[in-house]
Formats: C-alpha cells, sequence, structure tokens
C-alpha cells in the first residue's frame, strides 16, 4: 500500500550520513538539561522519541562557555568530563536506532545572569542584566568556546550539532544595529557583522571533520523593527553553507518581539513561506518550522517545495510516536499539539520542568508508567471531560473494563466551549484524538446519560471516578436577573444573542476568552495567514527590515464595544499564561477593550450595570452582561456514593476548581487512573 505521506517519509542522504525520514525534532530547554543527575530522565525521554520513529533529534541548547549561559549554573558542555556524563543519553538513544545533534546556545545578552556578554554593553527589555561588552580577544574566546563545545558534543557520542544562531542570542545579536555598535572587525557593516557566524561554523566544521551533522539555525524573520533585510539573510545562508553547515533550520523572531510566533493563535505552517524563499537560494537541505503540528500539513509544505525537512518540537513532547503511527496509517490517533504552552514553555519560562497538557507523560518517562493492572476491575467514569477521557482511556488501556458516561449528547466537556473562541480551534483536535482513543481502547461510552448514585450503585462497579466538572459561580450581583444577563456558555454557544455594547463581569481566562469572541469580526485569523500577518503588522522581509510592516498592526475593527471588569486591583489577564498572558491582553488592546480593575458591582437594571471605582460610581450603557465569575466543584454524587460504601475518586472539576485547567485535570486523571 502506497504511503500516505510518501514526502515526509522519504529518507534525506546527507552524504556521510542518511536520515530516514524528513521529521527533526526541534529543540526545546526541558528542564532536564541542567542538572546532570537528570541525565537518564532526558535519555529515557529521547529514547522514546526515538523508537517513535522521528528522524533527527535536537536537544534543548547547551552554552559553550559559562558567559553563554541561560541562567546560573544551567546546561553547559565544556570539559571532557562533561561529555563522559552525556554517553547515557546518546547511547541511549543510538540503541533505540535515533539520531541526535546537541544544540549550542550562547545566550548573549539573553542571559538572565551578571556574566552575560554580548557585541555591544546594550541591555535587552526582557531581562535585568546589562552585558558586557566583548574586546576583540573576548569575541575570539567565545568562537574558540562554540568550537570546543561541537568537538565535545562529537566526543560525547552526539550525531552533529546545532549552532543557535537566531532568536536574539548571542550569535544573532552581532548581525544587527540594534544591538551590535563594535567599530573593529566584528562590527560595522553586515559583512563584518556576519563574520561571527561564519567563522564559528568555518572553524567548527574543520574540527569535528567532514561526517559530523551542523545543522545552522537562521533568523529568517527577526520581527524587530531594525532586522535583518532578506538580501542580508540570504548573503549570510549562502556564506554558512560554503562555511560547512550540513543544513539550515529557520528561526522565527527574536524573544523581544511582540508577535506571536508560536503560540496556538498562530495559523498553522506560519512561516514556510520563508523558507521556501531561502530554499531557492541554496544548494544544502533546509528545514521549515513553528506552527506544524500534523503529518497532512507537513507533507503538504514538503510536497509544496516549501522545504527539504520539517521541524516539529512540542508535536513530538505531546506524542512521542507522531512519526511510527503516521508510517502505520494510525494519524488519526495522534495526539496533537495544541500550541498552548502551558505545560512546555510555560514551565521552562517559570523554572519547572517542562511537560505536556495533553501527555502528562513526557519528561517523566521514568515515573509515570502505564502498566497492565493485575487484575481486570469494572470501572464507571462520569463525565466525558478531558479528566474524564484521560482517566478512562488509560484505565482501559490498562485492561480494566471501563465505561465512560456524559450527560451532553457530545464528547470534550468545557473544551467544546474553549474549540469556539477565535485562536483556540487546535482544541479540536485533543477531541479527535481522545474519540479515536476511546474507539482503540474499547472503553463503553454512554452519551446523553445524566448519571445519578442510584445509576452507580445499580452498576455494580468496583471503582467509580467523578470528573463531572464544574458549576459557573454565582456572583450574586443585585438586579442579576435581568434579562440581559447571561452565563459564558449561553454567550459562548450563541445561547442568548449579544448586544452591540457588552460588559464582562470576572477576568480570568474565561472573561478574555468571552472578550476575544465577542469582539470578533469575521472569522479567525488563526485560520487566514494572510489576515493574521495584517492584524500583527508582519509583511516580507524583501519588503521591510525584520519582516515589520511600516503601516504596523492593522486589526480589524471590533465587532462589539466591550468592558471586562474585575474586582482586584491587580493588572487584569495577571494569571494567564506566563508565555501567552501578553498575546491575550495585546489582542483585546487592539480591539479597544475597556479592562477595569478594583470595580465594585452595585446592581443591574435596564440602563445597564452600576459599579463603583474607588470613590467614583459610574453606570456602563451596555446591552448584555456576561458572567464569567469563575467556577465551583460539581460533585454531589461524591458523599452519597462514599457513604454507600462505594470506592470513588474525584479528578478535575470535580475535585477543586480553583486554578482549575486542563493541564491539572489531564494529570491528576491520568495518575489516577494509572493506580487504579
Ligand atoms: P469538564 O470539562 O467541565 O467536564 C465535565 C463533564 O462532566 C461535562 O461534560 C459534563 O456534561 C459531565 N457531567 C457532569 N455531571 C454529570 C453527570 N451527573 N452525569 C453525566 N455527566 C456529567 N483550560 C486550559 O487548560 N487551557 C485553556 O486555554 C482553556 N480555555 C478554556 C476556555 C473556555 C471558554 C472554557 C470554558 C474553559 C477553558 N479551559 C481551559 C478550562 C478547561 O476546559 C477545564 O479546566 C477542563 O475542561 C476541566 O476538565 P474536567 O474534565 O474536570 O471538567
Ligand atoms: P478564574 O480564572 O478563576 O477567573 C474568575 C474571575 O471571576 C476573576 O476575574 C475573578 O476576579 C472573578 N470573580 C471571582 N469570584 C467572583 C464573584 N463572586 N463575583 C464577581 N466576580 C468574581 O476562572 P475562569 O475565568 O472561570 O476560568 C476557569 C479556569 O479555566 C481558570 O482557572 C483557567 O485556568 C482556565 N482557563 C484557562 C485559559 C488559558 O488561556 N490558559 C483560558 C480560559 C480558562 P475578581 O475576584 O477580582 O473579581
Ligand atoms: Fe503542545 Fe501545549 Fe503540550 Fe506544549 S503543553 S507540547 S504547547 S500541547
Amino acid at each position: 500500500m502506497s504511503s500516505p505521506y510518501p514526502h515526509l517519509l522519504a529518507p534525506l542522504d546527507l552524504g556521510f550520513t542518511r536520515l530516514p525520514n524528513r521529521v527533526v525534532m526541534g529543540s526545546m530547554h526541558t528542564g532536564l538539561e541542567d542538572k546532570t543527575e537528570l541525565f537518564p530522565r532526558l535519555a529515557a525521554y529521547f529514547a522514546e522519541r526515538a523508537r517513535g520513529g522521528v528522524g533527527l533529534m535536537v536537544t534543548g541548547g547547551f552554552a559553550p562557555n559559562v558567559e553563554g549561559w541561560l541562567a546560573p549554573f544551567a546546561s553547559r558542555l565544556a570539559t571532557h568530563r562533561a561529555a563522559a556524563q552525556h554517553r547515557v543519553i546518546t547511547d541511549a538513544v543510538h540503541r533505540e536506532g535515533g539520531r541526535i545533534a546537541l544544540q549550542i546556545l550562547h545566550a548573549g545578552r539573553y542571559g538572565y545572569h551578571p556574566l552575560s556578554v554580548a557585541p555591544s554593553r546594550i541591555k535587552s527589555p526582557i531581562t535585568p542584566f546589562t552585558p558586557r561588552e566583548l574586546s576583540a580577544a573576548g569575541v575570539e574566546r567565545q568562537i574558540r568556546a562554540f568550537v570546543r563545545c561541537a568537538t565535545l558534543a562529537r566526543e560525547a557520542g552526539y550525531d552533529g550539532v546545532e549552532v543557535m544562531g537566531s532568536e536574539g542570542y548571542f550569535i544573532n545579536e552581532f548581525l544587527l544595529t540594534h544591538t551590535n555598535r563594535r567599530t573593529d572587525r566584528w562590527g560595522g557593516a553586515f559583512d563584518a557583522r556576519m563574520q561571527l557566524p561564519v567563522e564559528i561554523v568555518a572553524r567548527m566544521r574543520e574540527a569535528v571533520g567532514r561526517d559530523f551533522i551542523i545543522i545552522y539555525r537562521l533568523s529568517l524573520l527577526d520581527l524587530i523593527p531594525d532586522g535583518q533585510s532578506w538580501s542580508e539573510v540570504v548573503t549570510l545562508a549562502k556564506a554558512v553553507e560554503s562555511a560547512g553547515a550540513t543544513l539550515i533550520n529557520s528561526g522565527i523572531g527574536w524573544h523581544e518581539a511582540r508577535v506571536p510566533t508560536i503560540a496556538t493563535s498562530v495559523p498553522r505552517g506560519a512561516f514556510a513561506w520563508l523558507t521556501r524563499k531561502l530554499r531557492g537560494e541554496l544548494q544544502i537541505p533546509v528545514c521549515t518550522s513553528n506552527r506544524i503540528n500534523t503529518p497532512e500539513l507537513a507533507e503538504s509544505i514538503l510536497a509544496a517545495g516549501d522545504a527539504d525537512l520539517v521541524s516539529m518540537a512540542r508535536p513530538l513532547l505531546a506524542d512521542p510516536h507522531f512519526v511510527a503511527k503516521a508510517a502505520s496509517g494510525r494519524a488519526a490517533s495522534i495526539n496533537t499539539c495544541i500550541a498552548c504552552n502551558q505545560a512546555c514553555l510555560d514551565h521552562t519560562f517559570s523554572k519547572t520542568l517542562a511537560s505536556c497538557l495533553v501527555n502528562p507523560l513526557a519528561c517523566h518517562e521514568t515515573e509515570i508508567r502505564v502498566l497492565p493492572a493485575p487484575q481486570r476491575k469494572h470501572i464507571a467514569v462520569v463525565g466525558a471531560g478531558p479528566a474524564g477521557l484521560a482517566a478512562a482511556t488509560v484505565l482501559a488501556e490498562r485492561g480494566h473494563a471501563v465505561r465512560l458516561f456524559d450527560a451532553a449528547d457530545t464528547l470534550g466537556g468545557q473544551f467544546n466551549l474553549a474549540r469556539r473562541i477565535p485562536g483556540k480551534e487546535e482544541f479540536s483536535e485533543t477531541l479527535r484524538y481522545f474519540a479515536e482513543r476511546l474507539r482503540e481502547t474499547g472503553v463503553e461510552l454512554s452519551l446523553s446519560t445524566p448519571v445519578t448514585t442510584e445509576l452507580l450503585r445499580q452498576g455494580g462497579y468496583d471503582e467509580v471516578v467523578l470528573a463531572t466538572g464544574v458549576n459557573a459561580r454565582d456572583p450574586r450581583i443585585p438586579g442579576q436577573q435581568h434579562p440581559k444577563v447571561m452565563t459564558y456558555i449561553e454567550a459562548i454557544t450563541g445561547a442568548r444573542p449579544v448586544g452591540p455594547r457588552v460588559a464582562i463581569i470576572g477576568a480570568g481566562g474565561i472573561g478574555f476568552d468571552v472578550a476575544t469572541l465577542l469582539t470578533q469580526q469575521g472569522s479567525s485569523s488563526s485560520l487566514d495567514r494572510e489576515a493574521w500577518m495584517r492584524e500583527w503588522g508582519v509583511t516580507d522581509p524583501a519588503v521591510a527590515r525584520g519582516g515589520v510592516s511600516p503601516a504596523g498592526p492593522q486589526p480589524e475593527p471590533p465587532a462589539r464595544s466591550v468592558y471586562l471588569l474585575q474586582r482586584k486591583v491587580s493588572k487584569p489577564g495577571a494569571g494567564l499564561g506566563k508565555t501567552t498572558g501578553w498575546i491575550h491582553r495585546s489582542v483585546l488592546k487592539m480591539r479597544r477593550v475597556q479592562m477595569l480593575s478594583g470595580v465594585e458591582y452595585l446592581g443591574i437594571d435596564d440602563a445597564g450595570l452600576r459599579i463603583r471605582q474607588g470613590d467614583a460610581s459610574r453606570l456602563l450603557e451596555v446591552d448584555s452582561i456576561v458572567l464569567c465569575a469563575g467556577q465551583e466543584p460539581r460533585c454531589e454524587l461524591f458523599e452519597p456514593l462514599r457513604a454507600a460504601g462505594v470506592s470513588v475518586h474525584k479528578v478535575g472539576g470535580a475535585d477543586v476548581a480553583t486554578e482549575l485547567d486542563a493541564k491539572r485535570a489531564i494529570r491528576q486523571a491520568t495518575l489516577l487512573a494509572t493506580r487504579l
């Protein structure tokens, strides 16, 4: 039978080695790199992905020296002793038939420590430390550190290295006048500014020999005002190719850029057109990246000739067996990355180990094991939201007989609301995945079945798992029975019409999402690359340096006039995701949503919503008021069952609704299901 993904699964001959397919697992910092005692876990994490068939993997970034650290005592490869400690990783990968390259990342002025260095003494807007300006001898020392790191990587058994030349780190900083004001041989005109990466690659190639992969991660789109022009990007790419790079990987956007590049609201494959432009200029293979999360999309990019390889990082966290499933005709059971960043990047930025919202086993391969159950039990799971779906599928995978109930006529619980929010379309993929897993694991599904204590007792189950979710909190505002007041469920599903002027009570995750939905004009820009580029002011770097449109962001006018309110005096949205909160706030700002903090709700009447802020009372003349005032656990079945002697457990919102999200719901349910 012919493969549905002939381009994706085609081998790539690099001359001295052959990659079995076109999938590169892009570099991700997991936190397991930072301590050698965690290397056995890192080895298990990569070995699992090598087993899953990915062609080539790239580690999280390792600094070549202390100045290049991302943070104090973060990952570094600079000694023979350290190289020997990496053997556990490379051996584990090679035993599974995989290939792995070490990423060399010198943080430059993005280093979160006082020893950081840069071409010039210019502080970045996202770190508190001002870097030391390197002397000419200092630059030479950095080059030698890069080269030594590559030779140590080879000694450690890696198949290659990736030189991190994008995202605004050290090498990237030499390329732009934004960060490079030097007047010696490393500064001045672009030809001089680009000598650093060229010198690094040339000397590295000489040191490691011909039969070692050198990937150069090139910034194709800086997304900062005085970024590279397209001709500069091409000039550098050609020079790096001549210097001995094996292949070029695509980097998009400096970390300080105010344009999202990997969040779920970025259209799928949004930057492949840039890799295509570059590919025509080079002889060596080029790899595209960012927001590619399905085999269909990867195949279409390769088939269109946009790239030779596709880098997927988070999708391999979400499903280590992505490639094997695609190759064996099981693409429907791929656990798709929904680009939420909640358990990966958000964790990295808050200095906790990365994992994955949809796959809590990621980076915990040695700790969370889904093993066959010692004894087959009959188990009822009530509620088919994220928690119930995770519990039911893991229990059934372990061999239990599982029946999953939901009162609704469809799977998914609150994810059915989330996926209607513009920019959260990816959440549908999780429901597709779980529907397939229910089928594969043989879970018996009873939809449209409101479960009672009696039904469960009659079922005679050995265990009952309550994943019944939440009830919306009633904020008890005087006049709340007014017909202009509705719940977030009614607003999102369209069950009640929403007028042109709206007040939203509660500025948590759901309040922000409801504001996004109600201000959306036309269809979501996440599904339309051109519209998304206009909205964020992104253009071709051949037209404007760095791809920053001179016209700036051009959002569509908002569909409604919206107030977003909270009682706290803190900044609205302060509790949103660490790496995505700024995107949600920017979108609402662009849509002129008025965010008010420190609000007291006085009452609702025909005229609108009466509030007090400080000493001043005011009337918000609105047509509709949407309640997004948080949630409370829904678990009325628990106590009666326990009293009747049933072995009963609570997971997800049914257990604790405060600070509930799908990450906690799925993780808690998975952990319980591995133990029953
Ligand atoms: P639920 O999803 O609430 O599922 C509970 C299920 O139980 C429901 O299907 C219900 O019908 C069923 N049920 C209840 N009682 C019974 C009964 N007696 N008999 C049968 N069935 C019953 N989280 C994130 O992590 N990231 C996000 O970006 C995000 N965005 C969101 C956007 C919106 C608009 C909303 C509403 C939520 C969002 N969430 C997000 C929150 C996330 O969806 C919830 O945390 C998650 O769904 C909780 O999972 P759960 O399984 O505990 O409960
Ligand atoms: P939430 O984040 O707890 O926010 C509830 C909001 O309601 C707060 O703004 C709170 O602010 C207000 N509130 C609480 N009690 C109130 C009362 N009695 N009267 C009036 N206002 C009240 O909850 P949520 O927005 O319902 O979201 C539920 C969960 O879904 C969240 O915990 C979140 O993690 C998850 N979610 C996540 C995302 C995401 O993008 N990651 C998106 C959507 C939802 P004040 O108390 O200051 O008024
Ligand atoms: Fe993807 Fe979210 Fe998992 Fe990160 S946490 S890998 S973004 S699904």
